[in-house]
């Protein structure tokens, strides 16, 4: 309880919560009026501790982006130097962190990228569809500004961004939103929508793109926009060869390639970006969350130096009319340089690689008890698909996830759960911890969520 700036007793931690109660909107669930709110006042490395001086080891890194953890001591000194030598001038001219960080993004792409700055992944995405629609536009092709996207992906809160993301229970309550998007069934083997079975069939969700596009007239698609792997919707990972197949047919269309790495980047995957575990070059890359641990809000749309070369001239019609006032901010751009450098000097996606492979010998064995129908690995992150009958496939009951998940709080431990199309289909528990857990913190996460599955099971 050291260190807490007047908390926690009695009566003030009570006050704090009516506080709460009162005043705060909360994401997702507005306002819980059955149990207290988390009011989180401190973090260590994996750990939070809540008002009470209660301790969480937080086995989703928050939204699967604080990636170094809760105490980086360095992240606040690069943020502070830099707040008191220049905090923020607008990219409509330049400043030495953004410049600093978009060299240093070259080189963790490996490419010749060009990096144009926001503040979230709903953004970043926002500027890749408008990017991807001009680019065609100022190349004779303004035709092309359809964008397609999968079922069960989400790609931001935006009118766009939401539009582009696959899950209807997300979206039905705000429509209409942005018109152009057209969605494609996932790769999701468990439970293939094609019927087929992964070694005997034809990667038929690759062609299904490829259907789409000529059912739409290849003359109106602008991009397809796709994360490595399905992340929130509920860690699907594709096929190996899914994604370079992908790659072909929007080189056959002349359709760009989006990339979503704003979970999958920055070393989630067990790569430096998820789509160099499959050898594709994207032609946009859009990038959020981890690009600084998420100590302050920044995201990035960086896109290839080719496409870059039909917005050069010098005429405004070649001028791509987005202003973002905080996008790439000064303080948040030199604090994303820090992360990505302490990633390198400590050799985190290394790190997270390896701890990919614990969480996956650590979860293994639950891959037998009657309510786990699909455990799934990308990186350091799993999926546990919960089912009521390992036969029928049927998903587990909300209320039982539910349990899972409180019984694993009760422990200690936060684990998350997926969003997807429809309610039933949220049975997918989620865990992608911080990279600085120790191997036994992270067979903790497995002893305490095989605790929880079995507690959930008795009732
Ligand atoms: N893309 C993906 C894959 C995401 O997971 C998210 C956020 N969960 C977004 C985009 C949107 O990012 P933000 O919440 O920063 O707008």
């Amino acid at each position: 309880t050291s260190g807490r700036p007047n908390l926690p007793e009695g009566r003030e931690t009570r006050e704090w919560i009516e506080k709460d109660r009162r005043y705060v909107w909360h994401h997702i669930q507005p306002y819980v009026a059955s149990r207290d709110p988390m009011v989180v006042v401190k973090g260590d490395g994996a750990w939070v501790e809540d008002l009470e001086g209660n301790r969480y080891l937080d086995a989703m890194s928050g939204l699967w982006c604080v990636n170094l953890g809760y105490s980086q001591k360095a992240l606040a000194e690069a943020a502070y130097q830099q707040l008191l030598e220049m905090p923020y001038f607008p990219l409509t001219q330049s400043h030495l962190p953004a410049i600093r960080l978009s060299e240093k993004l070259n080189e963790w792409l490996g490419g010749d990228y060009r990096v144009f700055y926001s503040n979230s992944g709903s953004e970043a995405n926002e500027v890749a569809f408008k990017i991807a629609r001009q680019y065609h536009a100022q190349r004779g092709e303004p035709t092309r500004w359809k964008i397609l996207s999968r079922y069960r992906a989400y790609h931001g809160n935006s009118a766009g961004a939401l539009a582009a993301t696959g899950q209807a229970q997300r979206k039905y309550r705000y429509e209409p939103l942005a018109p152009g998007f057209v969605h494609v069934p996932p790769p999701y083997c468990y439970r293939c929508p094609f019927g087929q079975t992964h070694g005997s069939c034809g990667i038929e969700c690759a062609s299904a793109i490829e259907q789409v596009i000529n059912w739409e007239e290849p003359k109106t698609v602008a991009a397809v926009i796709m994360e490595p792997t399905i992340t929130g919707g509920g860690v699907i990972a594709p096929p190996p060869e899914y994604l370079g197949r992908v790659r072909e047919i929007c080189d056959k269309y002349g359709v760009l390639l989006i990339i979503d790495e704003v979970i999958c980047g920055f070393g989630r995957s067990g790569r430096r970006f998820g789509h160099q575990n499959y050898g594709v070059q994207p032609d946009i890359v859009t990038m959020a969350k981890g690009i600084t641990s998420a100590y302050l809000p920044l995201s990035a749309t960086a896109v290839r130096e080719e496409l870059f070369e039909a917005f050069k001239e010098d005429e405004p019609y070649a001028h791509f009319r987005h202003v973002n006032t905080f996008g790439g901010n000064a303080t948040a751009c030199a604090l994303a340089v820090r992360t990505l450098e302490l990633m390198d000097e400590q050799g985190y996606v290394k790190r997270a690689e390896e701890l990919g492979e614990r969480l996956r010998e650590a979860l293994e064995p639950l891959a037998a008890h009657p309510n786990v129908g699909d455990l799934r690995f990308f990186g350091f992150m799993a999926g546990i698909e919960l089912v009521a009958d390992k036969a029928t496939k049927e998903p587990a009951p909300s209320d039982f996830v539910g349990k899972v998940i409180a019984g694993c709080k009760r422990r200690g431990v936060i684990i998350g759960k997926n969003s997807d199309t429809v309610p039933q289909f949220n049975n997918v528990l989620t865990i992608a911890p911080p990279f600085v857990v120790t191997d036994e913190e992270v067979r903790l996460i497995a002893t305490v969520l095989g605790e929880a599955l079995e507690e959930a099971r008795e009732g």
